[in-house]
């Protein structure tokens, strides 16, 4: 029996709501030295190509953000995970 899967249009609603939400105030923990800080509490640079944000505990790379005039390229690929608080559902 085959793995029952569904494609990517269903995490259309999961990531609207993820990115309507100021990200800075996530917490994130580097994939490099384990340090967990709001994302707000990085080292960004800004004159890279895009906005580099890097870990101030051992200055791994944590965040590439790249916008052209209609896309926008994230590179997450230095956080171990990101945690983000939510809008209450109910209010
Ligand atoms: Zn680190």
């Amino acid at each position: 029996m085959s793995e029952t899967w569904i494609d990517g249009n269903m995490l259309a609603g999961g990531l609207r709501e993820i990115f309507a939400i100021d990200l800075t105030v996530a917490r994130t923990q580097c994939s490099g030295c384990g340090q967990t800080v709001a994302v707000a509490e990085t080292r960004v640079y800004q004159h890279a190509p895009g906005l580099v944000a890097r870990c101030r505990s051992c200055d791994a790379v944590l965040l590439r953000l790249v916008r052209t005039p209609q896309r926008a390229y994230l590179d997450l690929q230095g956080m171990r995970w990101l945690e983000l608080q939510l809008p209450d559902e109910a209010g």
